[in-house]
């Protein structure tokens, strides 16, 4: 049992004074679940595995205790995050400059595409911390243009998402390059997939495995409505639901491939851009998908559930276009492990002849559903 390793504050980490004040100057006041249970474990050197849901805290905990084990009088790279997209690589750099603000370290973030020359003069400097996708990791380290000698730990944030994107060859790759020594840190969002524990079992040594399951999950700060509509009313109401609440960006659910199907050829004859990702697409369309939703450039995401599990965003609104019958689907579409950095708003689709599903589905999670008011705009 780990249960010594919890502490409720993140005074009681034992972490040094410049990393504390850069926790608290970053506006975090209490640890979350999972960095109460995972960073004196990260800060001690153990190899460790994170599960949880996204925005429970998963990569400010790593890096955390990646700042704790940085000696910045090494004039050596000791840190390496890879990410499986630059858009996550940006926001984990700008975390550490937040985070680090007071310790002495640098970091650098390199990102998949151009070859910028900058970089090659910054690497050729000292960095001890490096945020990037991992073709470009490997890039620099076939080149030579970095030296992984000196890394004390490599993080794989987000793995269930660098393996589906497909770097697998390339993680492998990369760790040819470490050191033995070095201390290996995985972070997923969703179930852990069996390519990861088959990693971990070649690359960790007895890592310690925290995981905050689904049942975990909670509705708290999820505010949640419903709109009664017939099946042929549904698009006209939710066409109407997008405009007046000037959403910035939503994720919609429906139960089936064929029903996504139906509302994404509706959006498009309504000459809307939206993104989609069912069970039948391929790793390459899911990475455009996700990518193009994550950068802003569609603002409607469709998913059926079998994909929910795999996707690793948390838009301001979820719409259920179809009514989760099956109840752990509700807790999972809307769902979060830990209220950090989000809020959301959830509206369920719901027919009168399955009104009564409503109902249970409420009295199943103890909570309310109230009917969506007329006035929608201010509901965000
Ligand atoms: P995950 O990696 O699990 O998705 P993050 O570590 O990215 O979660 O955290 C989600 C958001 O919550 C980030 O914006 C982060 O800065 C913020 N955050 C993380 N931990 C705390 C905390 N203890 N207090 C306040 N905000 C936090």
């Amino acid at each position: 049992s780990h249960s010594d390793e919890t502490a409720q504050d993140f005074r009681d980490m034992g972490l040094k004074e410049d990393v504390l004040r850069g926790i608290f100057s970053a506006g975090f006041e209490t640890p979350s679940i999972v960095q109460q249970r995972t960073i004196k474990i990260i800060a001690k050197g153990s190899d460790m595995i994170i599960q949880s849901k996204s925005g429970s805290g998963k990569t400010a905990a790593l890096i955390i205790g990646m700042l704790q084990l940085i000696n910045p009088n090494i004039n050596q790279l000791q840190a390496i995050i890879l990410e499986p997209c630059r858009e996550i690589a940006k926001e984990t750099y700008s975390q550490i400059a937040k985070l680090g603000e007071y310790v002495n370290v640098k970091a650098h973030s390199v990102f998949g595409g151009i070859y910028y020359r900058e970089d090659i003069i910054v690497l050729k400097n000292c960095i001890h911390i490096l945020v990037c996708t991992p073709g470009r990791m490997l890039d620099y380290l076939r080149k030579d243009l970095i030296s992984a000698s000196g890394v004390k730990i490599f993080i794989l944030n987000k793995i269930d998402e660098l393996l589906t994107t497909g770097f697998k060859d390339q993680i492998i790759e990369i760790f040819q390059f470490l050191p033995e020594s070095a201390q290996v840190c995985f972070s997923s969002s969703t179930t852990i997939p069996s390519d990861v524990s088959e990693m971990a079992e070649i690359y960790m040594k007895n890592p310690v495995i925290i995981t905050l399951k689904i049942n975990e999950l909670t509705l708290d700060g999820i505010k949640q409505y419903y709109i009664q509509s017939e099946v042929e009313a549904k698009f006209a109401i939710l066409e109407d639901l997008l405009n007046a609440m000037q959403i910035s960006q939503a994720a919609i659910f429906c139960n089936t491939k064929i029903s996504l199907e139906t509302l994404v050829q509706s959006f498009q004859d309504s000459h809307y851009s939206v993104s989609f990702l069912h069970s039948d697409i391929d790793d390459r369309q899911k990475e455009v998908a996700m990518r193009n939703f994550r950068t802003g450039s569609t603002r409607i995401l469709i998913a059926t559930d079998l994909i929910r599990n795999f996707i690793d965003i948390y838009p301001s609104v979820f719409i259920h276009y179809d009514f989760p019958f099956i109840f752990e689907n509700y807790i999972t579409r809307v769902g979060r492990s830990g209220a950090y950095g989000h809020r959301g708003l959830s509206i369920c689709f719901i027919t009168q002849s399955e009104f009564q599903f409503l109902k249970e589905l409420e009295s199943h999670f103890s909570t309310i559903i109230e009917e969506l008011p007329n006035d929608v705009s201010s509901l965000l």
